[in-house]
């Protein structure tokens, strides 16, 4: 016996090493089987829903490991379910929206409240992103004072939240650390805290006084980040980018911690993705661990959209298509120590499972600095499962935005006046 099959479809698995044209079988909510030629179920039992795939790619569930899912309650807060699940994510991660203080929040309003799985990283600012927005445009954030970056607090609460709790998240850049001036202590204590509950920093690393490059006697980024813990923003451009713009290489440092162990991600968002980096960058074979859409109120209708449009800018830029699925299914889940429980097609495992289309098409795709580049394949979600169960994909309307492209060539020249008003620090 068997609920459902979906048949006919290219079924790529990275975790398990899997791209075959084969069925997949789901029953109360579980990966059953996978194969071809009969022989399932056992005994010739029924089969009740079938799902034909053909042409179309089956992929576990995938993950958007940079989201902010905080809504009502952060500036940036968007809605899960609406946001992510319906454009075929089963597990996102929220990248520091609570703090220690309004952890339970965030648990009890948005994790219990939705279908899609959410996994948080924790920020050591025990107010989180309360009052914050975007880092970069103007002053005020959540490390302006560092009487509420608590390491007590925040390993007490990694340690009583491990269901949920996968890491610590700290931003740093002038704009909200009293012009730099608490940026090396912040960074100092996240790293002290992450260190002692046991589970990686995500360190959010743009406009900001803390060097790219190694420095004797001073606190680096990514210089001192430690196997195992995220850079995300890989590509934002903005001062403390990965690339030497003089000599246009990533700087040695930086592909030093790759080499360590240290993962960059993605993380798009409204102001972190240049397709001059990322072509620079992918060029020289910096490729990113994982892809994520830094998804919040400012990037959600456009220039990011969605996990899948992410996916689909890398898939232009010549990463090949089981790399991108790795880098939205087993790689997150085993940055986060999931590895047994999401990101795969394990036999056993509750059935998170999406269902991609690549389609051929001419669309000019802006990144956050509002230049754009002509997509010839996108890849759309089709249907999603999470566990077993099916939930309505809906489409992004419109897609690409024409405001959007506009808003980040506006925003890309107040950047520039920003960084150019904080240029002497
Ligand atoms: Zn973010």
């Amino acid at each position: 016996m068997a609920d459902l099959v979906i048949t006919g479809a290219r079924i790529i698995d990275p975790a398990n090493g899997l791209d075959t044209s084969a069925d997949l079988y789901i029953q109360d909510g579980r990966i059953v089987h996978i194969g071809n030629g009969g022989g399932f179920p056992p005994g010739g039992a029924e089969v009740g829903r079938i799902i034909d795939a053909k042409e179309c790619v089956v992929t576990p569930g995938l993950i958007d490991f940079h989201v902010h899912a905080y809504e009502h309650v952060t500036p940036l807060g968007i809605n899960l379910d609406g946001r992510c699940l319906s454009r075929g994510v089963t597990t996102a991660v929220d990248a520091g929206s609570a703090g220690c203080s309004t952890l339970n929040g965030l648990r009890k309003f948005i994790k219990d409240q939705s279908k899609c799985r959410l996994y948080a990283f924790l920020h050591i600012a025990s107010h989180g992103l309360a009052s914050a927005a975007l880092a970069g445009l103007k002053d005020g954030g959540e490390i302006d004072s560092l009487n509420q970056v608590d390491v007590d607090g925040c390993v007490t609460s990694v340690r009583d939240n491990r269901d949920f709790v996968v890491g610590i998240k700290l931003r740093i850049s002038v704009a909200i650390s009293d012009n730099g001036r608490n940026e090396p202590e912040a960074y100092r204590r996240a790293l002290q805290a992450a260190g002692e509950a046991g589970v990686p920093l995500m360190v959010h690393h743009s406009f900001s006084t803390v060097p790219t490059v190694r420095t004797p006697g001073v606190l680096s980024c990514p210089g001192d980040l430690r196997a195992g813990d995220i850079f995300t923003h890989a590509f934002h451009w903005h001062k403390g980018c990965l690339l030497d713009k003089e000599t246009g290489r990533v700087y040695h440092d930086v592909w030093e911690a790759k080499r360590r162990g240290v993962l960059f991600d993605i993380g798009h968002g409204f102001g972190s993705f240049a397709w001059l980096e990322a072509e620079a960058c992918t060029k020289e074979g910096f490729w990113p661990d994982i892809i994520s859409t830094d998804l919040h109120t400012a990037s959600v209708d456009g220039p990011a959209y969605d996990l899948t449009t992410v996916m689909s800018k890398m898939l232009h830029l010549g990463m090949p298509l089981n790399d991108v699925i790795a880098a939205v299914t087993s790689k997150p889940a085993a940055a986060i120590g999931k590895s047994q429980e999401i990101g795969s097609l394990k036999i056993g495992n509750e059935a998170d499972i999406t269902i991609l289309r690549l389609d051929k098409c001419s669309i000019e795709l802006e990144d956050t600095r509002g230049e754009t580049r002509t997509i010839t394949e996108r890849i759309v979600p089709v249907r999603v499962f999470r566990s077993g169960v099916e939930y309505p994909i809906q489409e992004i309307v419109p897609w690409p935005n024409s405001a959007s492209k506009e808003k980040c060539q506006k925003a890309c020249k107040q950047y520039a006046a920003y960084a150019q008003s904080k240029q002497s620090l």
